[in-house]
């Protein structure tokens, strides 16, 4: 944080670290505006402005910049909005500071994610295009033709259901009658399209990183014949180069110089596979005297497929089972390249996985949120749903954050049995290099998602940093219930889920006795399903046999929701009032007693206790 030196002696939480200038603020700005992603300011509109004119360059590579009022009101988005950050940030702070979030671009009218957005979370590359001219078709809700051609898709079952573009795959591009003639359209393909400089029509291209190019090289192969070898092939076969996921090769080419360099000047991951996993892939063009030299009859071939296909999650490499289709997906067979004035020679074959490599590390938020209103929900939790590429969770929970989503976000409700699914397609998107959010009612980690998360990381071997996990807490159901009827929770107190779908009934019974002799206050989560009706029947038994007949009770249903109700009432009577799924059953100990709609547990038993 920057501050004028004339307030520098103001003091600021130790956390915070705090930097003053000296003179103007546009003298230092320039290299701000440089080193930062995006910059926060403190200061009326027309100042920040004035002070960023100068600066503006290109909205491809202009930092977000993002304007707060002084009372903390209002975040505004200035500029850098798409593919600066900007509106994400927005809505990031003013989640935080509790403020309205100013946000102008079309695409919020439109509901629509940015054409020049759509692909970052799945790391595509942008190829040309007229961005501007596209995005302005959008805006206009004319007709935009999208033929995609490879990458997720996900983001196509997100969209507003009146939304103006054409989706099509290949097959099916071509435009029926019935529907407008397009006025603008996105390729999204591994395919490098060159567009006509004066067509009316403004296109643009996205390039997913499918492509894996394998290579095999004699030894002190230069990285210039390398780098020849890839454009060449790239360029006659109209492929894109920004659609290379990485390189392929054999194992004991860690030493290769030109190749390590060549992967590091154009930031691409290698993989490296043993003689012995290249020899089991049927390849179009095995060789001899490549069998001899290295113990497998193709590498380039082999090494592409393998990775396109381990990319793709088809493939574990200690099971081999089925290579017999992956033949297909070679979109070049091997070519062998030399050239007079360049050492070595090298072998290149490419292969397209069905998935995208993202070149991100995925991160997993186990986000509480709370009872149900949004005013019940951690600044750091609506954040964290803010920032995520895709949320994941139970439909009731996702209609109930629904004004916390952006446009473009992945939004993935899933019904309330399949926990586990939930949890497996939330580390599947992690994994693969998404920030995902997954959410539960209340606290995440109190009969939440969160642990069923970990648990699955866990059995997974999970390293601890692939994915990186943070789990965010929200206002439980014991707690928010307790807020709406006083303080029953003042003394010692324990939650009990009557569920016996993963417990037994004798160990919830068992623990049932044991807080009610132990006068704790309890609170029953799952009290009662449409299937199971016993079991709240049987607590009821239980603490009617512990404490006295008139210990106060609150059954409080669908707490800090539209349809709250809350009942107080006793233990012998409890069971005349309707108790369902949606509903918290607060016990009261011995000594807690109601007040007016007041619940009371006083802190301590006093002297006699
Ligand atoms: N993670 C949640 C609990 C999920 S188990 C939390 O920390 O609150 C589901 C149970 O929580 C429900 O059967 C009910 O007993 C309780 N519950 C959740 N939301 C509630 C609400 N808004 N009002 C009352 N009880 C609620």
């Amino acid at each position: 944080m920057w501050i004028p030196e004339k307030i520098a002696d103001v003091d600021f939480p130790d956390d915070v670290s705090v930097r003053s200038y000296e003179g103007a603020l546009n003298v230092i700005l320039p290299n701000l505006w440089l080193s930062h992603d995006g910059l926060i300011f403190g200061l009326a509109t027309g100042a920040v402005v004035r002070l960023i004119a100068p600066l503006l360059q290109d909205k491809a590579t202009d930092p977000a910049v993002v304007v707060v009022d002084e009372a903390g009101k209002f975040v505004i988005s200035l500029c850098g909005g798409h593919q600066g950050g900007g509106d994400r940030l927005t809505q990031t702070i003013s989640h935080c500071l509790n403020a309205a979030p100013i946000l102008t671009g079309a695409v919020n009218r439109s509901a629509l994610p940015g054409v020049d957005v759509l692909g970052q979370p799945f790391g595509w590359h942008k190829g040309s295009g007229d961005w501007t001219g596209v995005a302005a078709a959008i805006a206009r809700s004319e007709p935009v033709q999208v033929i995609q051609e490879a990458g997720s898709d996900l983001w196509q079952h997100q969209l507003p259901s009146d939304h103006s573009l054409q989706l099509g795959w290949p097959e099916i591009s071509s435009s029926p009658p019935e529907q407008p003639s397009p006025q603008a359209r996105i390729w999204i393909s591994p395919i490098r399209r060159r567009f006509a400089p004066h067509s009316n029509m403004p296109k643009v291209q996205w390039h997913p990183r499918v492509l894996w190019v394998g290579i095999g090289c004699e030894r002190g192969t230069s990285q210039a014949l390398m780098e020849d070898a890839i454009a060449s092939t790239f360029q006659s076969r109209h492929l894109a180069t920004e659609a290379i996921a990485g390189i392929a090769t054999l194992d004991i080419k860690g030493d290769e110089i030109g190749l390590q360099q060549l992967c590091r000047d154009h930031n691409w991951p290698i993989r490296y596979f043993s003689a012995e996993d290249l020899r089991v892939v049927p390849v179009p063009r095995p060789s001899g005297a490549v069998q001899q030299a290295v113990g497998t009859p193709s590498v380039a071939e082999a090494a592409a497929t393998l990775a396109a296909l381990q990319s793709s999650a088809l493939l574990n490499l200690s099971d081999k089972n089925d290579l017999s289709s992956s033949e297909p997906l070679l979109c070049t067979a091997k070519q062998i390249f030399r050239q007079p004035n360049q050492r070595g020679a090298v072998t290149l074959a490419i292969a397209q996985a069905e998935r995208e490599f993202t070149d991100r590390i995925g991160h997993l938020s186990l986000v509480g949120i709370g009872p149900g209103s949004l005013s019940q929900i951690t600044p750091a939790a609506k954040a964290a749903i803010s920032q995520a590429d895709a949320v994941i969770g139970y439909g009731l929970y996702i209609d109930l954050i629904r004004p916390l989503f952006r446009p473009g976000q992945i939004v993935e409700s899933m019904p309330i049995t399949q926990e586990q699914q939930r949890a497996e397609r939330a580390i599947a998107l992690a994994d693969w290099g998404l920030n995902v959010a997954v959410i539960s009612s209340g606290d995440c980690g109190i009969y939440g998602m969160a642990g069923l998360v970990l648990e699955t990381l866990q059995a997974r071997n999970w390293n601890g940093r692939q994915p990186t996990v943070e789990t965010l807490p929200g206002i439980s159901a014991l707690q928010a219930a307790a807020a709406r009827i006083g303080a029953p929770l003042m003394h010692d107190f324990c939650a009990i889920s009557l569920s016996d779908l993963l417990t037994p009934w004798t160990v919830i019974e068992k623990r049932l006795h044991a807080a009610a002799t132990a006068d704790f206050v309890v609170a029953l989560y799952n009290p009662r399903s449409q299937k199971r009706i016993e079991q709240i029947a049987i607590a009821q038994r239980i603490f009617a046999q512990h404490r006295q007949p008139n210990t106060p009770v609150a059954i409080v249903r669908s707490v800090y929701r539209p349809e709250e109700a809350i009942v107080l009432t006793t233990v012998t009577d409890m069971l005349s009032y309707p108790i369902d799924m949606l509903t918290t059953v607060i016990i009261g100990n011995r000594s807690t007693r109601i007040y007016g709609n007041t619940v009371i547990t006083p802190r301590g038993y006093g002297v006699e206790g």
